[in-house]
């Protein structure tokens, strides 16, 4: 076994560990022990990639921008969780950085940036051997729109005010100036707000493809709130937490088994949520997808939005616009084939990742219909994956 200056063994794939950020502003900022911020830092102090795409605060809390970063003394501004942040990294990737085929990345992930990554480097869009993935669970995120009606009408609260917000024990809290307030998720999801109905339904929330999965289950005691739960992934994950570690740039101790016990059942217990609203959300069809969709999009104005913005969309997107898609060019609504053969397209293959929907100016559930489709097919070759999404 590899051992450490003081004596501590090297981690390996397949290892849990509590750990924390030794760099005191990465502390204050991160949103439990910084060790994401740190792996990044360390990976471009030291050359392992060139550049790092993280998520940096816009103008106030519901302004989540990916950011190009060059110089590591930069990263401590990307340090914490944007929980509306509903941005999808893995077309910035295939789109604005070449699928990082010239350059290696170090970026950020949820479970959803992580399956459009996956699914673009199977298009050979993406080079994922350049990138080095930092996985953070996610439990889901709240529409910026949304997250300023709800903190408005639910809180009570201006939203203009609220300059922190953060998930805890199942509670959407802000705080604001004068004061803090946190209402449980189940309560707002129960009065139309809450997640973004794609998250609640998504069945991926330890990124585990990543090279290590972070986030806040499973760390208890004195560590609580202080330190991140990584898991490693892969012998990457490994080398990179092994190396920070060396360069006294992240401490770590093994995770408390009671901790790694309870991140268990938390995710379980979040498995089985998304599965609840799997069953609800598809009820809401009432078994007539196909009548659902034609009337639903009958009010598309064919601004291509969800084509341009879906990671498993991919291809030559004039062509899709134009011709092959069996649609007379500037007819709206476009006749039923223009959705047809967008949901055939990617049926086998979307991610649920709804950006289709969230970026859909006429509020047609579109990620609803393409994940019902999805879930049908994946019932079709191997029922055993979709009927847990139907049966009562
Ligand atoms: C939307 C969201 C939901 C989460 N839900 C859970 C959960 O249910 N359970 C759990 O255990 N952990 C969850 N996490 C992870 C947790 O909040 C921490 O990010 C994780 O524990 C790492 O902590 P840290 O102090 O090491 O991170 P930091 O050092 O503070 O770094 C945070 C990193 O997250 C990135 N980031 C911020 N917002 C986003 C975003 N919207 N999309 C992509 N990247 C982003 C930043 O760029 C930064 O690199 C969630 C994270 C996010 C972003």
């Amino acid at each position: 076994m590899a051992l450490f200056g003081g004596g501590k063994p090297a981690v390996k794939k397949g290892d849990m560990v509590y750990a924390w950020t030794t760099d005191s502003e990465i502390a204050k900022k991160a949103e439990c022990g910084g060790a994401v911020t740190t792996f990044l830092k360390h990976a471009l102090e030291t050359k392992m990639v060139d550049a790092v795409l993280a998520i940096q605060r816009g103008q106030d809390i519901y302004d989540a921008v990916p950011t190009l970063i060059t110089d590591p003394k930069d990263l401590k501004n990307t340090a914490g969780s944007l929980h509306c942040g509903t941005l999808l990294l893995s077309k910035v990737v295939a789109k604005h950085l070449k699928g990082a085929k010239d350059k290696k990345i170090a970026m950020t992930v949820k479970g959803c940036d992580l399956m459009g990554i996956l699914e673009l480097a199977k298009r050979n869009a993406i080079n994922r051997d350049n990138l080095l993935l930092i996985g953070v669970n996610c439990g889901g995120t709240v529409s910026p729109v949304k997250a300023m009606k709800m903190i408005q009408e639910i809180y009570g609260v201006d939203p203009m005010k609220v300059h922190k917000e953060e998930i805890d024990k199942g509670q959407f809290i802000i705080e604001f100036e004068g004061g803090h307030k946190g209402i449980s998720i189940d309560e707002l999801e129960e009065k139309g707000f809450g997640r973004r109905t794609n998250c609640r339904r998504c069945e991926y929330k330890v990124p585990r493809q990543a090279d290590l999965a972070c986030g806040n289950w499973g760390v208890i005691g004195d560590k609580a709130g202080k330190a991140t739960f990584v898991e490693v992934c892969s012998d990457k994950g490994a080398d990179l937490l092994n190396r920070a570690v060396k360069a006294d740039a992240l401490a770590t101790e093994a995770a408390n088994p009671k901790g790694i016990e309870l991140r268990q059942k938390v995710e379980g217990a979040m498995l089985k949520l998304g599965e609840k609203w799997r069953r609800k959300d598809f009820g809401t069809l009432k078994g007539d997808l196909w009548g659902t969709i034609g009337r639903e999009t009958g009010r598309c104005i064919k601004c291509y939005s969800c084509i341009e913005n879906c990671p498993v969309c991919f291809g030559d997107t004039e062509a899709l616009k134009a011709k092959s898609f069996m649609v007379t060019a500037g007819e709206v609504p476009p006749n039923g084939m223009f959705h047809l053969r967008r949901f055939a397209h990617i049926s086998d293959t979307c991610v649920n990742c709804g950006q289709c929907e969230e970026l859909c100016p006429m509020d047609i559930p579109l990620a609803l219909f393409s994940h019902a489709i999805r879930v049908e097919g994946d019932m079709a070759f191997e029922p055993k994956l979709g009927k847990a999404a139907y049966k009562n």
